[in-house]
C-alpha cells in the first residue's frame, strides 16, 4: 500500500484538526434512519480527541444547490446523532468557511460542504479556507475518495499537514489485499444490468483472475457473442463484439468466464410475471432472461468454494423480484460459505447482501459505490493521490527535521 500519513504519526495535542467525513446517510423526517456511518467514525473523532486536538468535523449530505441553504439537506440530523453517541454537544455550524470559535478538546461539525459554492467544482479559494480553519487535515471519506473537490483533494494541497484517517486506511488494505495482492485462486464475479457501465472492470479483472463469473443483464451480451438465442432480453447490441474480444481475451490468458447452461426467465420486466427454468439452448423470442438457473447456480457454488480470493460487485439477476432472486442469493450464500478473503462493493450489491444476510459472513464490505468501483478499475483515486503527494512531502520536511 501506498504511504500515508496517519493519525499515529503525529503529535496533535492543541492543535485544530479539520476532519473530513462521510455522513451522506439518510434521513427521514429529520431524523437519520441508518446511523452505520456515523458510527464507524467515532473511533476516529475519539483517538483524535485523546490525543488533545479540537475537532472541526466535514461531510457532505446528498446534492444540494450551491449558495442555497435547504434544511432537506442540512447534517442538524447528524449533529444529534453525534451528540448523543459522544454524550457532549457537537454544535453544528452554519458560517463555518472564515473560521470557527473554538474552545479546548471542542468536536463542532460543519454545515453542509456542498452549501458552498466551489467545493464541487474543487475551488482553489474554498479549499485555503478550509486548510486555514486547521493545523492538521485528516481525511476520513473512502466513499468520494473518486471525488476531486475542495473537502476531498483542495484543501489537502494546502492544509499544513495532510493524513489518511483509519477508516480509510482500511478500506485501502481491505481493497489492496483483494486486487493487488490476492491469494490464488482469485474469482471475481460483475453482475448488473450493464456491460457499458462496467467495461473497464471487466478488463482490468480479466488480466488479474483465474474466473471471471458475469451476471445480470451483462451476461446476456456475452451469451448473445457466444451464438446463443436471447429472445428480448436486456443486452447490448454494441457490445457483442466488445463481450467476444474478452472472451477470446480471457482464454488466451488461461481465465475462465462460464457462461450459464441454465436460466430461468419471464415475458415482461415487472414483479407480477411467472419465472420459468430453461435450459439456454431453449430460448424462445419473447424470454426475457432475469436470473441463473439451478444448475448454473450450482457449478458456480462450486467454482466459488475453491476460491482463496473474492471480488464481487453486482447482481447476477434481477434479486429485487424475488422470482429471480435465487441466483444472487445463492451466490451470497456461497460467498459467505466460503474460506476466501472475500470482498464486495456497490450500491446493489449491498442491497443484496444485506436482503440475503450475510453481512457476517463477507470478509470485507466496502463503504464506497463509486469509490470502490473506480479502484476495481485500477484507477488512481483524486483523494488519495494528494494524500500521497502530502505524505512524501511531511516525510521530507521530517527528515529534514531530524538532520
Ligand atoms: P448495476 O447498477 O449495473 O449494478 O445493475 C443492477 C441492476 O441490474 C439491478 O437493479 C438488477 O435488477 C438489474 N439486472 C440484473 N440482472 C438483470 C437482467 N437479467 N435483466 C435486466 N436487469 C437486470
Amino acid at each position: 500500500m501506498s504511504i500515508l500519513v496517519k493519525i499515529a504519526d503525529l503529535d496533535l495535542s492543541g492543535k485544530t484538526v479539520l476532519i473530513r467525513e462521510d455522513y451522506n446517510v439518510p434521513l427521514k423526517d429529520g431524523v437519520v434512519t441508518n446511523d452505520v456511518r456515523i458510527k464507524a467514525t467515532l473511533p476516529t473523532i475519539n483517538q483524535v480527541l485523546e490525543a488533545g486536538a479540537n475537532i472541526i468535523l466535514v461531510s457532505h449530505l446528498g446534492r444540494p444547490v450551491a449558495g442555497e441553504f435547504d434544511e432537506a439537506f442540512s447534517l442538524a440530523p447528524v449533529a444529534k446523532c453525534l451528540s448523543n453517541f459522544l454524550d457532549f454537544e457537537v454544535a453544528l455550524i452554519k458560517d463555518w468557511t472564515n473560521g470557527i470559535d473554538m474552545s479546548d478538546k471542542q468536536v463542532v461539525l460543519c454545515e453542509n460542504v456542498r452549501f458552498e459554492h466551489g467545493e464541487i467544482d474543487n475551488d482553489e479559494e474554498l479549499a485555503r479556507k478550509m486548510a486555514q480553519l486547521c493545523q492538521v487535515y485528516i481525511n476520513d471519506a473512502f466513499a468520494t475518495a473518486h471525488r476531486a473537490q475542495a473537502s476531498t483533494h483542495g484543501v489537502a494541497k494546502y492544509a499544513a499537514i495532510s493524513a489518511a484517517g483509519p477508516l480509510l486506511i482500511n478500506e485501502l488494505k481491505a481493497l489492496t489485499k483483494a486486487l493487488r495482492e490476492p491469494a490464488k485462486p482469485v474469482i471475481a464475479i460483475v453482475g448488473g444490468a450493464k456491460v457499458s457501465t462496467k467495461l473497464t472492470i471487466l478488463e482490468t479483472l480479466l488480466e488479474k483472475v483465474d474466473q471471471l463469473i458475469v451476471g445480470g443483464g451483462i451476461v446476456n451480451t456475452f451469451l448473445k457473442a457466444a451464438g446463443y438465442r436471447i429472445g428480448k432480453s436486456l443486452y447490448e447490441p454494441d457490445l457483442v463484439d466488445v463481450a467476444n474480444n474478452l472472451m477470446k481475451q480471457a482464454e488466451e490468458q488461461g481465465c475462465q468466464i462460464p457462461l450459464p447452461r441454465d436460466v430461468v426467465c419471464g415475458k415482461e420486466f415487472n414483479e407480477n410475471t411467472s419465472a420459468v427454468t430453461k435450459m439456454i439452448s431453449d430460448i424462445k423470442d419473447d424470454d426475457m432472461i432475469m436470473d441463473i438457473g439451478p444448475e448454473t447456480a450450482d457449478h458456480l457454488n462450486k467454482i466459488i468454494s475453491s476460491a482463496k480470493t473474492i471480488v464481487w460487485n453486482g447482481p447476477l439477476g434481477v434479486f429485487e423480484f424475488d422470482q429471480f432472486s435465487n441466483g444472487t442469493e445463492c451466490l451470497a450464500k456461497a460467498i459467505a460459505e466460503s474460506d476466501a478473503y472475500s470482498i464486495a462493493g456497490g450500491g446493489d450489491t449491498i442491497a443484496a447482501i444485506s436482503k440475503f444476510n450475510v453481512e457476517d459472513n463477507i470478509s470485507y464490505i466496502s463503504t464506497g459505490g463509486g469509490a470502490f468501483l473506480e479502484f476495481l478499475e485500477g484507477k488512481k483515486l483524486p483523494a488519495i493521490a494528494i494524500l500521497e503527494e502530502a505524505a512524501r512531502a511531511w516525510t521530507a520536511m521530517e527528515r529534514a527535521r531530524e538532520l
